[in-house]
């Protein structure tokens, strides 16, 4: 397929997901922190997520400088990226509403904190990270390179398996029996599987 199709593809979901979260960085923005656990790791993995999602795409999508690393993807891998755009894009939409004001790009508790539990949080217990673990699978089929391809799998893969233990537990140190109801009710990233 034309790869200009292909990043338009990837350019909508970078500009629709920087829509979506603006509103809710902006409004957070007044919304004090009461606990903040994010140590300099976290904040080293978020600047990583941000080159190998933003960064490291841009440079293919603009330049040639990548191209020596291209693979080779059948068309009906790449209509399935395209697809995926839509599911990805809504979830992320889906998972700010409902998380709203309790939402932080890291891992920290704000001063009128409750559980969220309803929406997309009542089946799974991280529906952004899913939203975003799809992302990252538009990337690699998007962008059929070694290296923009899968840099955001890569990266956020680093990211959601050092943090999610840890988010969980700073939920339980917070709410304790609520959050750990809410973990026996539920699961990760897939509904009713994982
Ligand atoms: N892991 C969630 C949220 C990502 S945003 C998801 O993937 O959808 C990260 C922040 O959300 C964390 O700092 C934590 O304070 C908050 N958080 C995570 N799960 C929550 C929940 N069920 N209710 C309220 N806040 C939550």
């Amino acid at each position: 397929m034309e790869t200009i199709i292909l990043k338009i593809g990837y350019a909508i979901v970078l500009i629709g997901t920087f829509i979506i979260r603006y509103p809710h960085e902006k409004r957070n923005r007044s919304n004090k922190v009461r606990t903040d656990k994010k140590a300099s790791l976290e904040k080293t993995l978020l600047g990583l997520v941000f080159l190998g999602m933003m960064i490291i795409p841009l440079v293919y999508m603009f330049s040639s400088l990548l191209s020596f690393a291209d693979y080779f993807l059948p068309i009906t891998l790449h209509i399935l990226g395209l697809l995926l755009i839509v599911p990805t894009l809504w979830l992320f939409y889906r998972s700010h509403k409902d998380l709203g004001k309790n939402w932080s790009v890291s891992l920290e508790i704000r001063e009128e904190h409750r559980i969220v539990d309803s929406g997309v949080y009542k089946y799974i217990r991280h529906p952004m990270y899913s939203a975003i673990w799809l992302w990252c699978v538009v990337q690699a089929l998007l962008l059929n390179n070694y290296i923009a391809g899968l840099s955001g799998l890569i990266c956020f893969g680093l990211l959601y398996f050092l943090r999610v233990k840890k988010e969980e537990n700073m939920m339980l140190q917070e709410f304790g029996d609520d959050y750990k109801n809410y973990i026996q009710a539920t699961k990760r990233i897939i509904p009713f599987i994982w």
